[in-house]
């Protein structure tokens, strides 16, 4: 058993266990749609943009630029008290989909629009989180 007390993902969840397989082995995956080959995050039941039910799964680069971001000065749960300050940032990611993740170390207003990569972070033997760190 790990020690980690944080919230984890529900790895059992069908529409995200894709995910959460995708950062167990280091690759970031998002959805794509096998009708028009539109990209998306968060995951979903169908394409936004054609209306197409499904998806596949597909690996993005794991890259992209700090879009914006917030620095939260007050934990949402008892868990995270100890991690305050500390930055969550929206990623645009190269391939164009938004993801929102935690960065490491806290965000200055000059670094939007810097570039950011994923660092994947194996809290436990079965999730590995996803954070983002200035390139
Ligand atoms: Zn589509």
């Amino acid at each position: 058993m790990s020690n980690y007390a944080k919230p984890l993902p529900d790895l059992t969840d069908p529409l995200t266990a894709p995910f959460w397989q995708g950062t167990r082995e280091g690759k970031l995956l998002v959805q794509k749609c096998g009708q028009c080959g539109y990209l998306r995050w968060p995951p979903g039941p169908c394409c936004p943009q054609c209306l197409t039910p499904g998806s596949e799964w597909t690996p993005v680069s794991a890259a992209g630029v700090l879009y914006s971001y917030a620095e939260y000065h007050r934990a949402l749960a008892p868990a995270f008290k100890d991690d305050v300050p500390y930055s969550v940032g929206l990623i645009e990611l190269d391939e164009g989909p938004r993801m929102y993740g935690t960065l490491v170390g806290l965000a200055r207003t000059e670094d939007v629009g810097r570039r950011v990569h994923a660092v994947f972070d194996p809290v436990t033997p079965e999730v590995t989180l996803v954070k983002w760190e200035l390139s």
